[in-house]
């Protein structure tokens, strides 16, 4: 079909929509015309529906039946770029183009006119008024700020007075007050703001990356260098770079608790903050940030995973920080890699992508060794701090009472710390109180009724709660299950019965749990990470969550409680997560200038996954892990994906697995071996029953192409639910 750029009104045209039914509809062109790439409004049934124009009409239904599209919505077109790319990762994810278009269209009240907001800014003689304490606060407070206009909720927030002194203020003539779009453009960032002075390793990491840059084609670089070696300062040279070249920039982020010490640094680095985008931002920014972003007012955007489906219009440079976090797979949903999508989307944008990691993924790595992508490594940690020393505690010689989970060698270097004011870290990779409760009477353990899970107690809410599907009740009395009544009791550790250690063997130290699940919002999580780094406590006691980019200076020793636990199971990555979260939570210690220390219990030291962290030879620890892999033809060196078939009928959920089953010749052709139908290692989550398929093949096959196929040969019946997860990185 030729694709042309403008259809004339009553053209016929193919459109995507958000709705779940066929790729193309057909429409007629609104009045006025409209382009490709525009975002239209179009008449489905009854309802009004978002699309946006793809190509000329299919010609599948007859002209005469085809509806007019309603008007173009006020936004640029969708780029060619942007169309490509939201293909690209339909195909790669195996999911419906027009459910990739929802991805990217996620925000309300598109088609609605610009709504206008009053903003102030002070009046120019404001030297001639009479000054109270707190209109000087206010004056002062809008000197100071970046931003020449703010809202009234804005100046309430930055200088604390109340709306009524700005209101006083506003009609004593003190601050003039204006109207303007709510949408509109993000202050200007400075590239030239206030650059750092490089050392050696980092200057010719960052020459080499304005090199890339330079030239106008896709490269992607894996941004490799120990903790605190200065990556996130080279990367922002390169975001100066792209910022000089009038580009747009974005910068993925694992964790929303992470994005304010990075604003700090981007504010400090070029003078303004950028945009945010991602779930805890309010509706109307997001509405903000994605108008921006289409129209050049947002230059640079730090966001989750799904800021790689905003409306870019120029993006030279994308950064994933972090780049081996397992966030950034999106697992339910629309399954897809963030990382693997943002190296898909820089290379249909002929850009530039620096993968950033301490300890990246052994996809990457192995990318990098082979050529794929560029290497570069900072090896030493900026300025005067070292790495920290890495120990091993055998718990086979502390004998250990049960219940106690601190050994006496660790317990010692605690209390050395304390001593000297320094904070301690003691990571267990284990929300709640306990993972099992038992009775000790039957020896039944509380389970889930709606998943084949057990139920965790959460002692700090009171209740037991399923790690599957989130469900909680409270602690019964007696045994669901055998009826005896207070013989219930808990196996094991997780982070909230250790602080109860903690405060046992420590009274005097002030601790805080660091879990995922004790803070109600992204904002209380973010004060108690800004109150650990202030030195305002004295224990940590985290979860994986403590793992990821925190700066605390004055943190001197990290203790992980039972580095066993990663390593049981046969999971693919067990030993690679396991590697990258010891590493990565030991490289928390002694961060600025005292030298750090790492303490790790266990009782099999000459576990090789263990020997490689006390040794700390990363390279080694690739080589070994990726030479496993190789042998067995697992990923990045085969692929492979995963199929669940889930009913709340098991029969149901059976008999569509065995028919698939059958019919494998799509697969057979690639010699793709199909595994299953079996039992889900978690057999049933929410009600419903789960079946698995795990498909293994070699590389580079039209791999993706063969399971739609295989997949088109079934329907799908009543509440029965077929998931594609491509390149899984869980098996349950
Ligand atoms: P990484 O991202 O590799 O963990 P960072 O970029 O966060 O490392 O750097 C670690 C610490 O060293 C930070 O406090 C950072 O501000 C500081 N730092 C890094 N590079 C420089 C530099 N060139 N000049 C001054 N401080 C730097
Ligand atoms: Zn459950």
């Amino acid at each position: 079909m030729k694709v042309q750029d403008f259809y004339n009104e009553n053209e016929p045209i193919a459109v995507v929509t958000t709705e779940p039914f066929a790729r193309f509809l057909d429409y007629l062109a609104p009045e006025g015309g409209c382009q490709i790439g525009s975002f239209l409004l179009l008449p489905l049934g009854k309802r009004r529906v978002l699309g946006v124009v793809w190509g000329p009409g299919e010609g599948k239904y007859e002209r005469a039946k085809l509806r007019n599209a309603l008007s173009v919505i006020d936004v640029p077109p969708m780029s060619y770029t942007m169309r490509k790319f939201l293909e690209g990762v339909s195909d790669y994810t195996v999911t419906p183009l027009n459910l990739i278009l929802k991805l990217s269209t996620r925000v309300s009240q598109l088609h609605k006119p610009a709504v206008m907001q009053k903003v102030f800014h002070i009046a120019t003689n404001h030297s001639q008024f009479k000054k109270t304490p707190k209109r000087n606060l206010l004056i002062s407070s809008l000197i100071k700020s970046k931003k020449n206009m703010l809202t009234k909720k804005e100046i309430v927030s930055i200088s604390g007075v109340s709306t009524a002194v700005i209101t006083a203020a506003a009609r004593a003539g003190l601050l003039k007050e204006e109207l303007i779009p709510r949408d509109s453009p993000y202050p200007l960032l400075d590239p030239n703001f206030k650059p750092k002075e490089m050392n050696s390793s980092q200057s010719d990491a960052c020459k080499l990356i304005r090199d890339f840059q330079k030239q106008a084609k896709f490269s992607a670089i894996l941004l490799q260098g120990v903790t605190g070696s200065g990556k996130t300062e080279v990367y922002l040279d390169a975001v100066a770079t792209a910022l000089k070249n009038g580009e747009q920039v974005l910068v993925l982020l694992p964790e929303i608790a992470l994005t304010s010490e990075f604003f700090r640094r981007v504010k400090d680095r070029f003078g303004a903050i950028p945009a945010e985008w991602h779930s805890g931002v309010s509706v109307a920014e997001r509405r903000r940030v994605w108008k921006m972003v289409g129209s050049g007012g947002a230059k640079l955007v730090i966001g989750a995973r799904s800021a790689l489906f905003l409306p870019f219009m120029n993006l030279g440079l994308i950064i994933v920080d972090e780049e081996h976090d397992h966030s950034y797979k999106q697992e339910d949903g629309v399954i897809y890699n963030a990382r693997d999508m943002a190296v898909l989307r820089s290379s249909i944008e002929s850009s530039t992508v620096i993968l950033a990691s301490a300890t990246p993924s052994l996809e990457s790595w192995v990318n990098a060794k082979n050529g794929k992508y560029h290497h570069i490594y900072l090896a030493e940690r900026f300025g005067q701090s070292s790495l920290p020393d890495v120990a091993a505690i055998d718990l086979r010689k502390e004998s250990l009472q049960s219940n106690e989970w601190i050994s006496k060698t660790l317990e010692k270097s605690i209390l050395k710390c304390l001593d000297n004011k320094e904070q301690v870290l003691l990571f267990l990779n284990r929300r709640g109180y306990s993972p099992t409760t038992v009775c000790r009477a039957c020896g039944n353990q509380i389970s889930c009724s709606e998943c084949d899970a057990r139920m965790v107690e959460h002692r700090f809410i009171k209740r037991l709660m399923c790690h599957q599907c989130g469900d909680t009740k409270p602690m019964p009395e007696k045994c669901p299950s055998c009826g005896e009544i207070g013989q219930l009791s808990v196996v094991g550790p997780g982070v909230e019965r250790l602080a109860e250690e903690v405060q046992h063997k420590f009274p005097a130290a002030v601790r805080s749990v660091l879990s995922s699940d004790l803070y109600g919002s992204a904002k209380s999580l973010k004060a108690e990470i800004q109150n650990i780094s202030e030195g305002n406590v004295d224990i940590i006691i985290g979860t994986q969550l403590v793992a990821k980019g925190h700066n605390f200076p004055k943190l001197r020793l990290v203790g992980v409680i039972d580095v066993d636990i990663g390593l049981q199971g046969s999971d693919l990555r067990a030993s690679e997560r396991t590697y990258q979260l010891v590493r990565q939570v030991s490289g928390r210690a002694g961060r600025v200038d005292n030298q750090g220390k790492a303490l790790i219990q266990t009782y099999q030291p000459e576990h090789p996954v263990v020997e490689a962290i006390l040794k700390g030879n990363d390279e080694e620890f690739w080589k070994s892990e990726a030479n496993q892999r190789e042998l067995a033809a697992m990923p990045p060196f085969g692929r492979l994906v995963g199929i669940i078939v889930s009913s709340s009928n098991f029969e149901k959920a059976m008999d569509t697995a065995n028919q698939l089953k059958k019919n494998t010749d799509a697969l057979d052709r690639l010699s793709a071996k199909v595994y299953g139908p079996a039992l889900a290692p978690v057999a049933r989550i929410k009600g419903r029953h789960r079946l698995r398929f795990l498909i293994k093949s070699p590389k580079n096959l039209g791999l993706q192409e063969a399971v739609r196929n295989w997949v088109a040969t079934i329907s799908l019946k009543g509440d029965v639910r077929l998931v594609i997860d491509i390149d899984p990185q869980t098996f349950y």
